[in-house]
């Protein structure tokens, strides 16, 4: 991989044998460390945006992992995350994926084991922050009668109102829209947009799903644009007017 010492990871971990051990060993790896030692220090640093990536307690004093982790989605920071949470906390990590944590560990973990999360996650979102959030080359702006989408910013605007998008939810919306008046299937987007298999398939998708109409639907209970399709995934409905 290319300079490491580039690439900074935050650690929030509240138990300092743990947080010291991690900084000591990922610094050996080349990685660039921070560290905080409670929620709400993780929250500020994390919000600084020198991190390429943020390895997430869950149990934390101040404030909570899972607070952390859906602050920063609800305003629009997606840097990856990778939850480390202690046995029994099964449900826990499921909420953590659901808010748009990237992967999980449990404690206790090897070093070699976390390094290739580590690596398997960069990988991803780099590629993926790369390629934009489709493969081929494609419009930034896009106009449909109701909805105009800006993929530079991630930004929908309805009715003068915008809404700013989190990494999962444009590439949902760019997907389906890609195919619109197709069907895509869950599993493709699952496929497509996490990259890998082991999430709790239908409800994550359909979270993010339920997350885009309001902004996308002027009525959630009847959506036009993204449309269920019953026992088959979701399809998008609109004629692109215009695109920049
Ligand atoms: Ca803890």
């Amino acid at each position: 991989m290319s300079n490491l010492s580039d690439t900074t990871i935050l650690v929030i971990e509240d138990e300092p044998d743990l947080r010291e051990g991690l900084q000591h060993n990922l610094e050996l790896e080349g990685y660039t460390i921070e560290t905080a030692a409670d929620g709400n220090e993780g929250l500020r640093k994390a919000r600084e945006g020198r991190a390429s990536l943020i390895l997430l307690d869950l149990m934390l004093p101040v404030m909570p992992g899972l607070e952390v982790l859906r602050t920063l989605r609800d305003t629009g920071h997606e840097t990856p995350v990778i939850i480390i949470s202690a046995k029994g906390q099964d449900r826990d990590k499921v909420a953590g994926l659901e808010l748009g944590a990237d992967d999980y560990l449990t404690k206790p973990f090897g070093l070699s084991e976390l390094t290739a999360r580590i690596r398997a996650v960069l990988r991803r979102t780099q590629a993926g922050a790369r390629a934009g959030v489709s493969n081929k080359p494609s419009a930034t702006v896009m106009k449909f009668p109701d909805l105009v989408v800006d993929w530079k910013r991630f930004t929908v605007t309805r009715e003068d109102s915008e809404a700013q998008l989190s990494r999962y939810e444009a590439e949902i919306l760019r997907m389906l829209i890609d195919r619109r008046g197709e069907v895509v299937s869950r599993q493709d987007l699952l496929r497509r947009v996490w990259g890998y298999v082991h999430l709790p398939a239908t409800r994550t998708v359909d979270n993010h799903i339920a997350r885009l109409r309001k902004k996308v639907e002027r009525d959630v209970e009847n959506p036009v644009h993204v449309v269920t399709v019953h026992g088959l995934g979701y399809r998008f409905e609109s004629d692109l007017l215009e695109e920049s």
